[in-house]
């Protein structure tokens, strides 16, 4: 790929380390562009009115907060705390607190949003052959930061396939803007890398890459708006369970396993103190995501309870001694199991006759795991953060459950062979279930994908350029706005309960799932039927479709 070229031919003498996430960045599409094209894509399927897709679009409320703490050594510690509250036209906001290096990084994409605007605007221009015009857009821009770089270069790059004379393509600009650029212009280099291949271009982008090994490795495996895109993927989930709330997401930008126990728990409660005022029961209700569990929502139950009273329903997915739901622990899971049946059922196969491989051992895939295999199902490759372990006559997952808790990971289980964990997801099987990160399959390996079908029990595993590329090969996804909704939809069962002052059995709650899991699927169908698409737009359609009339019938108030 173009990005190896350069690499190659850079003199850079850079770390592993970077090395494999700086390839990792380049080939995953940006969170919020990739969710957004799906809602567009989506709209459009709707006929949607544009003022009305704007509004749907754009995040009801984005909230930052600072937090300091006292190490456990007394040395001050701050980060940077948000969450982002997407859309409330169904309900309450709804979804999960994510503690992860990357999530501090959701407010920079805010600087960015005004420059879209001029990209969109110029990329008209070029659109209707209106060089002219668009170049003077360019002109106008207010070079400023990266995003505006990274625009002026395409800019730049477009105005040479489409004029004759080049002389005045002032590639001295472009390598100012890139200098200019500094830890940031990771975004300008991929944009300009992925859409330029001329080489005076190339060199810029050498001088990039120049740049951002002198920058702090952790902004270089940061996508600025996955958590953005988070908060509007719970939206869209939400609708499609058909359960009443819209949708949030946030986090705290922290390495959670590099902190102690005490110290997690006063970032918690000071994240909390500077938040609790716009979460609610009938506001904002989250609920636990990557590296956070039930103990970090205790604290924020605790912490919120003494500004408002006792509040269990402020969060859900906390212990079951303090109202959590039976079940919910292996909800996303389970959900993720009904899911799979359900679609395997079409086609006339089931769990038992098929071969699975699980990206990922945490809550969702060691739960989907688990399940799986008790239902029959061969699970002949999982891979964690640790690294990863095939057995094509099926791993003993109950074994290396127990393992991975006793070792902090996969990494030598006895009960299989050593695995590639970069090539896990290119494993031989017939369903593969991404059950990890974001943007882990993109242009760069959809093409060796081998599984018939891919259960997204991760948020937005597939960049929509992936999704292109399997559809042509005729592989069948189901999406993450239903096929992970499990979580979410017991998270509702459990608020309910806390609402009701009445707790349910787990057989109750594991039986609601499956109908709702089954009546998602039945819709998620009926709107494929109805737009003649893939099962991404059916539920991209549903979802959406539900916040457009909810939105439409409460009206704006003006
Ligand atoms: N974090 C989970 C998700 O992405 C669950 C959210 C919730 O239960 O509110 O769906």
């Amino acid at each position: 790929s173009l990005f190896r070229d350069l690499y190659a031919s850079s003199e850079l003498k850079i770390g592993k380390k970077f090395d494999k996430s700086f390839q990792l960045y380049f080939v995953k599409m940006n969170a919020l562009a990739a969710t957004s094209r799906n809602f567009k894509k989506a709209a459009k399927l709707l006929g949607l009115d544009s003022k009305l897709e704007r509004s749907l679009l754009i995040p009801f409320r984005e909230i930052k907060v600072e937090c300091t703490i006292p190490k456990d050594d007394g040395s001050l510690a701050s980060f940077v705390g948000f969450r982002v509250q997407h859309d409330n036209a169904r309900g309450p906001m709804k979804g999960g607190i994510r503690y992860h290096p990357e999530a501090v990084q959701v407010f920079k994409g805010m600087v960015f949003r005004d420059v879209f605007t001029w990209s969109s605007m110029v990329d008209g221009y070029w659109k209707n052959g209106m060089v002219l015009e668009a170049r003077q857009a360019f002109e106008a821009m207010q070079v400023k930061n990266v995003v505006s770089w990274t625009a002026m270069i395409q800019g730049y790059a477009k105005i040479r396939d489409l004029e004759e004379d080049m002389s005045e393509v002032p590639g001295g600009s472009a390598l100012a803007g890139v200098s200019g650029g500094s830890a940031p212009g990771t975004k300008f280099w991929e944009l300009s890398m992925r859409l330029t291949p001329h080489s005076e271009l190339r060199n810029c982008a050498s001088e990039a890459l120049l740049r951002l090994h002198e920058a702090n490795f952790m902004e270089i495996q940061v996508d600025p708006d996955e958590v953005n895109a988070l908060a509007q993927l719970m939206t869209w989930k939400t609708a499609v369970a058909n359960i009443p709330y819209g949708g949030a997401k946030g986090g705290i930008g922290c390495a959670p396993g590099e902190l102690s126990l005490s110290e997690l728990e006063r970032l918690t409660r000071v994240f909390t103190q500077k938040i609790h005022d716009l979460i609610g029961i009938h506001t904002d209700v989250p609920a636990p995501d990557m590296g956070t569990n039930p103990q970090t929502m205790a604290w924020i139950l605790d912490e919120y309870s003494k500004f408002h009273g006792y509040s269990p329903a402020v969060v859900t997915g906390k212990p079951v001694d303090l109202g959590g739901s039976l079940g919910r622990d292996a909800a996303t899971g389970r959900g993720v199991l009904f899911a799979t049946q359900a679609l395997l059922a079409e086609y006339g196969k089931s769990i038992s006759d098929q071969r699975f491989v699980i990206q990922g051992f945490g809550n969702v895939g060691s739960w989907a795991a688990i399940l799986i295999s008790e239902a029959g199902g061969k699970v002949v490759a999982i891979s964690d953060a640790s690294g990863a372990v095939k057995n094509s006559s099926g791993l003993d997952i109950e074994k290396l459950h127990k393992y991975s808790i006793e070792n902090r990971g996969v990494k030598g289980f006895s009960g299989g062979d050593l695995a590639d964990p970069n090539s896990i997801l290119t494993e031989d099987c017939d369903v593969l279930i991404p059950a990890a990160l974001g943007g882990v399959i993109n242009r760069e390996n959809a093409n060796d994908i081998r599984a018939k079908f891919i259960i997204e029990a991760a948020n937005h595993p597939t960049d929509p350029e992936a999704d292109e590329i399997l559809s042509r090969k005729g592989v069948i996804i189901l999406p993450d706005i239903f096929a992970n909704s499990g979580g979410v939809t017991v998270s509702y069962f459990e608020w309910v309960q806390n609402i009701q002052g009445f707790m349910w059995d787990e057989e109750k709650v594991n039986s609601e799932l499956r109908t709702y899991i089954l009546k998602g699927f039945k819709n998620v169908k009926d709107m494929c039927k109805t737009h003649y698409c893939d099962l991404r737009m059916g539920a991209f359609t549903l979802g959406v479709n539900r916040v457009a009339r909810a939105t439409v019938l409460r009206g704006w108030g003006a």
